[in-house]
């Protein structure tokens, strides 16, 4: 009896091991703000190397609103934000008064109530593929079964290569605990395109930065042996665009007398009234004056935008003109105090919005040039890759996008 129990335990991790061997290997890297012509600036050697190498799209078309917790979400979940529920990078429950908040030390970011969708690490975990993030939006639930297996609580300025060692040692560790999916995130390009805009030198050495640092994670590949086993996609969440101080429309000097909440960022603003019977006459109020910016009832949003199914979204939303920021007079003097040059958070459809996707490795057709894609497709893509069953309430489609594998 006992030596059945033996050989049947034999059996099982051989078997494992065999599973977990077959499985592929998925590195999924977020550049963010990394616009989508940052590629066509002679600037990135080893990313048009890959991309050559691999399939590239025209750019990732980014969710409403294009900003950065939003869309992480969204690549990670297949679902926009009106169903995975970060709404945007800050936002209240206006039942309750609770607040989510990107921001230092933040506790609501760990808070599972406000994520509503599956992350893809959680559809992994189902299907024993083990799972490990360095950074990602979303990646650090309080509750373990909603986490990445392998995860690292947020350091903006954790250096770079020491993120890259750290992926790699993952990938190094014995069979039965080494992740077969692993995301990576870095700021830079978001940080230096709103202190200085899209086109500017500092932006160009943050574009360079990045690609060397692609540099040294692909001959760190090679060096532990795995660069032809590994699937490499590098997304990004969002563009950028030019902003000004002298392009502001100042939302609490139309909306004088009355009482309401505004929240959102300069690029989109949500209006909550205080009194809910105000919704019509402040609505016309700002339709009279929507000179650089539209607005909305949120019933009425157009349906491309698909943001108007969440309770936490406001009765009005404006969204600016590209370019242009709708402020109150503390945002306004905060805008004129840090002269920031660039922003996101604009309509998904402009192009200044897109970011890059570029994915290279077994899975992948070889040099595959393709038109824009959609950052809600990533989730089934990734299912696709590991052979594993998506969430059924989805909003991506593996058919808009499944044509880049082989
Ligand atoms: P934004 O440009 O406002 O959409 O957000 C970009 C900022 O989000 C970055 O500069 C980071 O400081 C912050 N951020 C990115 N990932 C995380 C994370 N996982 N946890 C907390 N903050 C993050
Ligand atoms: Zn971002
Ligand atoms: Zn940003």
């Amino acid at each position: 009896m006992k030596k059945l129990l033996l050989f049947s335990l034999f059996i099982f991790v051989i078997l494992s091991n065999s599973f977990a061997q077959s499985q592929p290997y998925v590195l999924l890297v977020s550049f963010d703000g990394f616009k989508w012509d940052y590629l066509n600036r002679g600037l990135t050697p080893n990313l048009n190397e890959i991309a050559n190498n691999g399939v590239r799209a025209l750019a990732l078309k980014p969710v409403f609103p294009s900003k950065t917790f939003p869309n992480h979400l969204s690549i990670i979940t297949g679902m926009y934000p009106e169903n995975h529920g970060i709404i945007a990078n800050h936002f209240e429950n206006p039942f309750t008064g609770e607040v989510y908040k990107v921001a230092k030390n933040s506790k609501s970011v760990k808070q599972s109530k406000w994520y509503l969708g599956e992350a893809f690490w959680t559809t992994a975990k189902r299907n024993n593929i083990i799972t490990a993030s360095y950074f990602w939006p979303g990646s650090e639930l309080e509750l373990d079964y909603r986490r990445p297996d392998y995860y690292k609580p947020y350091e903006h300025n954790k250096p770079y290569i020491a993120r890259i060692d750290g992926v790699i040692d993952w990938l190094q560790l014995p069979q039965a605990e080494r992740p077969h999916f692993i995301t990576l995130y870095f700021h830079e390009t978001d940080s230096y395109g709103h202190g200085y805009g899209p086109n500017s030198s500092e932006v160009n050495k943050a574009i360079s930065l990045l690609d060397s640092m692609t540099g040294y994670l692909t001959s760190k590949l090679k060096e532990i042996g795995m660069i032809d086993s590994v699937n490499i996609i590098f997304v990004s969440d969002h563009g950028m665009t030019e902003i000004s101080t002298e392009k502001t429309v100042n939302i609490e000097k139309i909306l004088n007398g009355f009482k309401y909440k505004m929240g959102g960022e300069k690029p989109f603003v949500m209006i909550d009234p205080e009194n809910k019977n105000d919704i019509e006459l402040i609505y016309q109020t700002l339709k009279k004056h929507d000179n650089h910016f539209k607005v909305y009832k949120k019933e009425d949003l157009p349906e491309y935008f698909h943001y108007s199914r969440h309770p936490f979204i406001s009765p009005i939303i404006l969204i600016a003109d590209l370019g242009w920021s709708l402020v109150n007079d503390k945002w306004l003097e905060r805008f004129k105090r840090n002269k920031s040059k660039g922003n996101h958070g604009y309509a998904n459809y402009e192009m200044d919005m897109h970011g890059i996707f570029i994915a290279s490795g077994p899975a992948f057709k070889k040099g595959l040039k393709t038109g824009t894609l959609q950052n809600i497709d990533i989730y089934p893509l990734l299912c696709k890759i590991f052979n594993i069953q998506p969430r059924s309430n989805i909003d991506g489609k593996l058919e808009r996008i499944g044509f880049i594998l082989k």
